[in-house]
């Protein structure tokens, strides 16, 4: 793994993809190679009152070494961080100063168990690398995704992730909706994603569990991993 580095990254694009969610995409200054693994994250260094603030953002693109990626932010209402990065302009290619890769939320080897990640927002970003790498390395293996939203609107990648079950059998997509369409529209889980597992996994104990999200929505699913008897070492967690 490549250790941790203080680097600048250039901002190439930005594009909203959903309600108060950008999709920022960023090159490495000319010859810096940025080699990252499915679930790690850029801390970015933005300044307050002539104070450094760090902000974590996790790679929404395919891992390896690239000298582009993407990050999916969302913002927040009141938020500095995030407000001061979606408005961000592209096209005057602004230049932040980082630090990269970090993070221990790595991709297990399955080793025979079903995969199942939860998350909710922009948490499902490092799931994105994650089930790329585990489609190409391990594409029998039952996998699973569970991800909860509030409106339809909200679901990123809801299309591409339907469409990868059709390519991928192994791959389940579970999207969960707290507040679905009134016209009954919506076809999917309706509530809460801890709901949504407690439901279709009555038994965890040969799954590895993945949850990336709010504190909240993490420590309520990992303690309901453990009445599933998913063990401790099995469940892996990344609070936003
Ligand atoms: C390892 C790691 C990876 C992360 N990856 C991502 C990512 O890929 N995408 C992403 O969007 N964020 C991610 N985050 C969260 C991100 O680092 C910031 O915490 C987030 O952008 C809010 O920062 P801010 O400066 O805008 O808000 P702040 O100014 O710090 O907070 C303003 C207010 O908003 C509240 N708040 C903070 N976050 C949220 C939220 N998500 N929803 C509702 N209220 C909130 C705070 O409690 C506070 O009251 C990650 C965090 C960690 C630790």
């Amino acid at each position: 793994m490549e250790p941790p580095r203080r680097r600048e990254v250039v901002l190439e694009g930005n594009r909203v993809v959903a309600p108060s969610v950008h999709l920022l995409s960023f090159r490495t200054a000319p010859g810096d190679i940025l080699t990252f693994d499915p679930g790690q994250y850029i801390t970015f260094f933005l300044t307050r009152a002539g104070k450094s603030v760090p902000r974590s953002y996790s790679f929404f693109s395919t891992a390896g070494s690239v000298d582009r990626f993407d990050l999916l932010i969302q913002q927040v209402p009141d938020g500095y961080g995030s407000t001061l990065l979606c408005s961000l302009e592209a096209g005057s290619q602004p230049v932040l100063p980082a630090l990269a890769p970090l993070g221990r939320f790595l991709l297990r080897p399955p080793g025979g168990r079903e995969v199942v990640f939860v998350a909710t927002g922009t948490g499902v970003a490092p799931f994105l690398p994650m089930l790329t790498a585990l489609r190409a390395q391990s594409p029998g293996t039952p996998t699973w995704l569970v991800f909860g939203e509030r409106h339809r609107e909200d679901l990123i990648g809801h299309d591409e992730f339907l469409a990868w079950t059709k390519a991928w059998p192994a791959f389940h997509f579970l999207p969960v909706l707290s507040r679905p369409p009134a016209d009954g529209s919506w076809k999917g889980a309706v509530g809460h994603v801890q709901e949504t597992v407690r439901d279709r996994f009555p038994d965890l104990s040969n799954a590895h569990v993945y949850l990336c999200g709010v504190p909240e929505m993490v420590n309520e699913t990992q303690a309901l991993c453990a009445k599933l008897g998913c063990p401790n070492d099995q469940v892996f967690v990344e609070r936003y």
